[in-house]
């Protein structure tokens, strides 16, 4: 019998997580006491390789890149295509909103628990990127602040030279990252089990009861992340990189159907780099510089989510949202995404920061948090999606993209 592919085997777990979770939807509890531990127990096994991977493959692809004028020029390119492709995000969420009108016909449930995070101010998220020691991020799991150690470390160890002082620790990293990518290879051997313990609690406690009154925000949401994810990634992968979207996609499917289930993009890292080296070719300095960084900083699909929530809220209030306050949301929006953490639920805290910028109810939010997981699983695969599309771009413009691999 020919042997399953991963994305099938990934597959399989998820739809049988889907039906177990349809089943069991009269006794939540069991699929969360008995069956729930087993996905908590794989992301576990994700999340530990997560801060010495991006440490390590991080400081690697910063020196690997050779010189500070590449690096700077690379950087520049990744952050142009993150900031320019988010901003287009929210924007795409924003006009799907307004043209949907999503929260209409919506009435505020009267036992709405209020329970809001205080968002921090865009100077302090800003001024935190900077470590001011890194041993404690990591301790922490501060993600920012791990890549902006890693990149300097990296560009300190460029200064002093691959060749020279320099190599031994290029080489422990390297060998580091390497260690990564395998025990990352052996645990998503249990992916497809791990998918299915994960989405069938999902499933089991969010049965349609709780997702028929937020139906349309649901659909909304989903329909802009499509939008972007076939407009703007295939676009933007055709011109620059001259790759078929198609292959594209295929190549990537396994690391967007991870990050459906995980609603993770640093857990889905690994995977992501997996895919786009391996299936479409991009090089391992412009992988693991371009992907843990776009893990941690690049959200098009949680600026989506936070474009048509924003929205959603205040036609549920009853707030009229005029063009200048939907601008004021593109940008938060874009910066929020930046500071958002790469794991479940991450963007809905930091929604409070796009509503409190335009005056909207910060009670707003519990009207969705009984859906967010729901939400959560297709923005994260629009995240991941992003940063997979901007590897490939940079790596096609470096001349660091396998053209065999990647037309084949
Ligand atoms: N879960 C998302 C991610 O990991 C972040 C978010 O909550 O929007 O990409």
């Amino acid at each position: 019998m020919k042997k399953l592919s991963l994305v099938t085997k990934i597959f399989i777990g998820l739809i049988a997580g889907i039906v177990v979770g349809i089943l069991m939807q009269s006794v939540p509890e069991v699929a969360t006491t008995y069956i729930k531990p087993f996905g908590t127990l794989f992301l576990n096994l994700i999340k530990l390789i997560i801060v010495p991977l991006v440490l390590s493959s991080l400081i690697v692809g910063t020196c690997s890149l050779g010189d500070v004028k590449k690096l700077g020029r690379i950087g520049g390119k990744t952050m142009l295509y993150y900031l320019f492709t988010t901003a287009f995000a929210v924007t795409i969420g924003l006009v799907i909103a307004n043209l949907s009108n999503v929260g209409a016909g919506f009435s505020i449930p009267t036992d709405a628990v209020v329970e809001t995070t205080e968002a921090p101010s865009i100077v302090d998220t800003l001024l935190k990127i900077i470590p001011t020691n890194p041993f404690k991020a990591m301790v922490e799991g501060d993600m920012l602040q791990i890549i902006a150690f890693a990149i300097i470390f990296g560009a300190g160890i460029m200064g002093v030279g691959i060749e020279g002082k320099g190599k031994i620790l290029f080489n422990f990293f390297d060998a580091t990252a390497d260690v990564m990518y395998k025990i990352t290879a052996t645990i998503m051997e249990f992916a497809p089990i791990g998918v299915f313990a994960l989405m069938t609690p999902v499933i089991a406690v969010n049965g349609p009861a709780v997702l028929l009154p937020l139906l349309k925000l649901i659909v909304v949401v989903y329909a802009g992340c499509l939008i972007h994810a076939i407009f703007t990634y295939s676009t933007t992968v055709a011109v620059f990189a001259k790759i078929s979207p198609i292959k594209f996609f295929k190549s990537i499917s396994p690391a967007m159907l991870f990050a459906y289930t995980t609603a993770s993009s640093s857990g889905t890292l690994p995977i992501n780099m997996r895919c786009v080296e391996d299936n479409i070719g991009v090089s391992k300095s412009i992988s693991s510089f371009v992907l843990p960084l776009g893990a941690t900083v690049n959200m098009d699909g949680t600026a989506i989510y936070q474009g048509v929530c924003a929205f959603f809220i205040a036609q549920v209030y009853g707030v009229d949202l005029s063009i200048s306050a939907q601008a004021v949301i593109i940008l938060t929006a874009t910066l929020a995404s930046i500071g958002t953490a790469g794991v479940p639920g991450a963007g809905m805290i930091m929604l409070t920061l796009v509503l409190e910028s335009v005056g909207l109810p910060l009670e707003g939010i519990a009207l969705i948090a009984g859906v967010d997981r729901i939400l959560d699983m297709a923005r994260t695969v629009v995240n991941i999606t992003g940063d997979a599309a901007c590897s490939v771009i940079v790596a096609a413009t470096e001349g660091e993209l396998n053209r065999e691999i990647a037309n084949s």
